[in-house]
């Protein structure tokens, strides 16, 4: 029986865990927080939203790096695999909007304690409160590792360590440096799905959100990133839905050379929303741009505005000129907004970067470098976009490394 250490107590470690254990080896696995799943009790807001029931290439269209590496894993366990293994256990799940899938109950704590009971029917080894120090290897094999409370031999080690987003939660990039210390090359961490500062903040829009708009993310002239939906004013710049997936995006660019552009009416091009504003202002001549500019855009949104398209707002509507409208027009389909940074990677949602895929058997998890070493989770050079894809990449491709280790 070959015997397996898991380092980590995340969706990936958990999965890999359960495949390990159904391969009949002896597993022991090693978290060094108090308790299992401290990051999987806050995602999806305590809801945990475990997998997406998209399928084939839209599903690998919310990948955002290295995709075709999870192509062998994502179809070994897939989001199909995900809810058959948790009904099989007890968790009944849920599809919501955009494909979402919950636990019904929406408890994240459940998805969690569904790995509890399994790893309880099974005897599992579980060594809570262990930090693994340092992964000891011999002519390139894995021969165990050493934690804070002394040395364990093992046949194969999977490493589900996470990345180094929201530290507090355990994930602070200690799979990096194993990996590092063995060969490995780590493809730089930065911040992903995350809040982006701008240069210009507004304090009378903070907290505002815009529903059914187009962000749009330009760098050198080029457009990288658009999409419809929601965003949201804060006190450093912009965050929401638009926002963090743009954040993927643009996490590896030269921030100064980034442009957003806010589309308040995408439904209307610019001839008809031309046509629009002639008829406003012919309604109402006699009122100021600002009372207009109101009927069309949210009440704390017209002053920003304003001042962005340089236009008077005292001014009545019956003295704007058509160049005037042809700004009006121009900056309620491109607002702009100059990025100045990404929020710290200790408030993204997931890190991008990671171990080199490049280094890594896809089919088997395995290290390409050394013998009975696997990877599985955020700490591999893998991420995607907001909607359950980041989680169900963790129990992918945790699946497949307990399989082979
Ligand atoms: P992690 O969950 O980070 O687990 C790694 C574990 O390894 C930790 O428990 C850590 O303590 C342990 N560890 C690290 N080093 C050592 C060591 N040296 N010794 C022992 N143990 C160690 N994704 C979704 O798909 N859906 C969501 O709804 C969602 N919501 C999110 C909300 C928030 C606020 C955040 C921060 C993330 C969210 N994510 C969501 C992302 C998702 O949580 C992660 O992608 C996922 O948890 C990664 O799983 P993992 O097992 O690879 O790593």
């Amino acid at each position: 029986m070959s015997k397996v250490v898991v380092i980590g107590g995340g969706p990936s470690g958990l999965m890999a865990t359960c495949s390990a254990l159904n391969n009949n080896s002896q597993v022991i696995l090693i978290e060094k927080n108090e308790k299992l799943g401290k990051k999987l009790y806050i995602t999806g807001k305590g809801r945990c939203n475990l997998s997406n029931e998209t399928v084939g290439e839209d599903f690998f269209k919310n990948i955002v790096s290295n995709p075709k590496f999870l192509f062998a894993s994502l179809s070994k366990f897939s989001s199909y695999d995900t809810v058959d293994f948790f009904s099989q256990n007890g968790l009944k799940l849920k599809t919501e909007r955009g494909n979402r899938i919950f636990p019904e109950s929406d408890k994240a704590s459940d998805v969690t304690k569904t790995f509890e009971k399994f790893f309880a029917k099974n005897n599992v080894d579980i060594r809570l409160n262990t930090t693994v120090l340092s992964i000891k290897t011999k002519e390139n094999t894995v021969l165990g590792v050493e934690t804070d409370k002394g040395y364990i031999d093992c046949d194969s080690v999977i490493v589900a360590t996470g990345g180094i987003s929201y530290p507090l939660t355990g994930s602070t990039g200690d799979g990096y440096k194993f990996a590092k210390n063995l060969g490995h090359t780590v493809v730089d961490p930065v911040s992903a799905l995350v809040g982006i500062e701008t240069k210009t903040v507004y304090p009378e829009i903070q907290g505002l959100s815009l529903k059914n708009v187009i962000l749009r993310a330009e760098y050198q002239n080029k457009t990288i990133y658009s999409d419809l939906g929601e965003m949201l004013f804060t006190h450093f710049g912009v965050s929401g839905p638009l926002v963090l997936s743009c954040s993927s995006y643009i996490n590896r660019l030269d921030l100064n050379s980034v442009s957003l552009f806010i589309d308040f009416k995408p439904a209307l091009d610019r001839q008809t929303l031309d046509l629009r504003l002639i008829r406003e202002f012919k309604e109402n001549n006699l009122k100021t741009l600002s009372t207009v500019l109101g009927y069309l855009l949210p009440k704390s949104m017209v002053d920003p505005f304003i001042k962005t398209a340089r236009l008077k707002g005292t001014k009545i509507c019956a003295e704007i000129t058509v160049e005037e409208r042809k700004t009006i027009i121009e900056t309620l389909k491109n607002f702009p907004l100059k990025v100045k940074a990404l929020r710290p990677i200790e408030e993204a949602i997931v890190t991008a970067g990671g171990v080199n895929v490049k280094e890594i058997n896809p089919k088997t998890m395995e290290s390409k470098l050394i013998k009975g070493l696997f990877f599985a989770g955020e700490v591999i050079d893998v991420d995607a976009l907001t909607g359950g894809f980041n989680i169900q990449i963790a129990l992918s491709t945790g699946y497949l490394a307990g399989l082979n280790a």
